[in-house]
């Protein structure tokens, strides 16, 4: 039955019952009222026309006033009849009534007639006692019904009473137990309501949906599930390692390769946090070590043993960060650690490193002694030159020189690839490192008519510095301006003392550095395009190797047109 017409039927119910009673109990006092109005009207009036007419007999004889009375009270009687008997008793009053009228001296009839007002009296005080037993019988019975009603009135709304808001209010808290079991992922629940009222139309709704959401959640959960396997996979089938940390640096997962070079079982470093087993682990250590400022392209290579023989491997470490739904500010979710074998590329390095080292270094002998033949032909006593075999010296001696300036920094180039930088750090003066630059590019700077202006502080440190490879390194700086200077043009040195150490700079007014390429000049092999190809574009990136090895800083400023400004610092000894 739906809950609707139950409600209806059960509040219609109580309303009927409700009706039935006031009905009953109406009825009742209807029928009391009847008995106690007969009571009045028939009896109690006969009995005070007798009581007249008995008051008024004695004088029947003398008084007319007093037969006028009784006259009335007669005729009034007789108008009222209502109990058996009593239109008898009635006949007989009047008939002796009207035989004392007749015979007003017959002492007996006065008597006669109060025997006949005294059974008249009789008849109706009879009745009076018969319909007073009567109300009473009435009373009973209408208690006795309306207890008899009343007690069933109750029981019924007792009974709706107790079933009612159960029938409706269990129901509810079984469909809001579930709902809050769906809310909570639990899809398997269902309702089970019997009947084809609305809460059975409901129950198959939310078991409709439950099923669904079931469905949906199985179906979605083996589709993460697979895409989980495809992505490890994936992962597992990269031939680099490949390491996922989260938030609180714990392993999440690690490929094959990772753990084959780590050298540990996966499940020792799986949900392990990598900062413990950084503590045992070398490898781990550096594969979680920051190094600030530096971007994980320049980072230097891992040496790691693998694939039995020595391996270098490049990190690079991907923050990954999230946008949680419904929010704004992205969230930091962990790392992925990526290692990229450039064990061949170093081996080619390498290759080419002992190739340009070899070659270098075997024409180093040839051009020294190219020069040292070009200073015996200019010897007077060998034999005087014509001006176009003196021009064709200079000539020679021109080449040469630039051919031992590029094997010199090829093979600087190569000691600095190789590691082996030879340094010979000690507390140097400043001013040596000067003069020995300023000695060196004497020659070329009086060819080009450059005026070079010194500034030097007075009272400068000592510095640490190798003395020979920062004068070259000066040396460096004073050719490439001279190179990119003006005829004629004008030159600044200045070594000015600063809380760091001494700094050391070189400016020039020649053509300048275009912004684009500021940070590139100082990298191996890089030319500035469009300038002139006389170089090896190592001298820089040599420089800066120095400079840094002896744990100084090297840099440049520069506006294009307005000349450049190199320079480098050292610390003091
Ligand atoms: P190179 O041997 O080719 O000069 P360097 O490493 O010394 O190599 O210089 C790299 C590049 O930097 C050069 O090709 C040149 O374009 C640029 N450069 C260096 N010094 C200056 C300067 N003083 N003015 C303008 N450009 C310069």
């Amino acid at each position: 039955m739906k809950i609707k017409t139950k409600l209806r039927l059960g509040l219609g119910l109580l309303f009927l019952m409700i009706l039935t009673l006031a009905l009953i109990a109406a009825r009742h006092v209807y029928i009391l009222k009847e008995d106690t109005k007969n009571i009045l009207a028939d009896n109690y009036n006969t009995l005070d026309y007798a009581q007249q007419m008995l008051l008024a007999v004695d004088g029947l004889n003398v008084d007319s006033a007093a037969r006028k009375i009784f006259e009335q009270n007669l005729i009034k009687q007789k108008g009222n009849v209502t109990e058996k008997g009593e239109a008898q008793a009635t006949q007989r009053v009047a008939d002796h009534y009207e035989l004392l009228k007749a015979d007003p001296q017959d002492s007996k009839l006065p008597g006669m007639i109060r025997k006949d007002l005294a059974d008249l009296t009789q008849i109706n005080m009879r009745a009076i006692q018969n319909k007073s037993d009567v109300a009473v019988n009435s009373v009973r019975s209408a208690i006795i019904g309306i207890a008899l009603t009343g007690t069933f009135c109750i029981l019924i709304a007792l009974t709706l009473l107790v079933n009612l808001p159960s029938n409706i209010g269990n129901p509810i808290r079984e469909l809001t137990e579930s709902i809050k079991g769906i809310a909570a992922k639990n899809y398997s629940q269902r309702l089970h309501f019997s009947g084809k009222n609305e809460f059975g139309e409901l129950a198959s709704s939310f078991n409709t949906m439950a099923e669904k959401l079931e469905e949906y959640d199985s179906s979605n959960l083996s589709k993460i599930l697979m895409e989980k396997k495809r992505t490890e996979a994936l992962i597992n089938n990269m031939h680099e390692p490949v390491i996922g940390l989260d938030e609180n640096k714990h392993i999440l997962f690690a490929n094959d390769e990772a753990v084959r070079i780590t050298g540990m079982a996966l499940s020792d470093i799986l949900g392990k946090s990598a900062v413990e087993l950084a503590v045992h682990n070398d490898l781990i250590r550096a594969l979680i070590r920051e190094e600030q400022g530096i971007s994980p392209f320049t980072s230097p290579a891992l040496k790691i043993y693998a694939n039995d023989k020595e391996s270098y491997f490049e990190k690079e470490v991907v923050d990954i960060t999230i946008v949680p739904t419904g929010e704004r500010v992205k969230k930091y979710i962990g790392q992925v650690i990526l290692l990229k074998n450039i064990t061949p590329f170093k081996e080619l390095d390498f290759a080419k490193t002992n190739f340009i080292a070899t070659v270098s270094h075997e024409l180093k002998t040839p051009i020294s002694s190219i020069k040292m033949s070009l200073q015996l032909l200019e010897n007077q006593r060998i034999g005087a030159l014509n001006p176009e075999q003196q021009q064709l010296m200079e000539g020679i001696r021109e080449d040469s020189d630039r051919l031992l300036k590029i094997t010199g920094e090829l093979l600087n180039m190569s000691q600095v690839e190789t590691g082996n930088i030879q340094l010979n750090i000690q507390p140097s003066s400043p001013y040596a490192i000067l003069q020995y630059a300023l000695d060196a590019v004497k020659l070329p700077l009086e060819q080009k008519g450059i005026d070079l202006t010194v500034q030097n502080d007075h009272d400068l440190p000592d510095v640490k510095a190798d003395l020979e490879k920062t004068a070259w390194v000066l040396i460096n700086f004073l050719t490439n301006a001279i190179r990119y200077s003006q005829q004629e043009g004008k030159m600044f040195i200045a070594l000015q003392n600063n809380d760091y150490g001494v700094k050391f700079s070189v400016r020039d007014e020649g053509k300048g550095i275009d912004s684009r390429y500021r940070s590139k000049i100082f990298d191996r092999y890089f030319q500035v395009p469009g300038s002139a190809k006389t170089g090896t574009g190592l001298g820089l990136a040599i420089s800066k190797e120095f400079i840094e090895a002896q744990g100084g800083a090297i840099g440049v400023t520069s506006e294009i047109g307005m000349g450049s400004n190199f320079y480098f610092e050292l610390t003091r000894a």
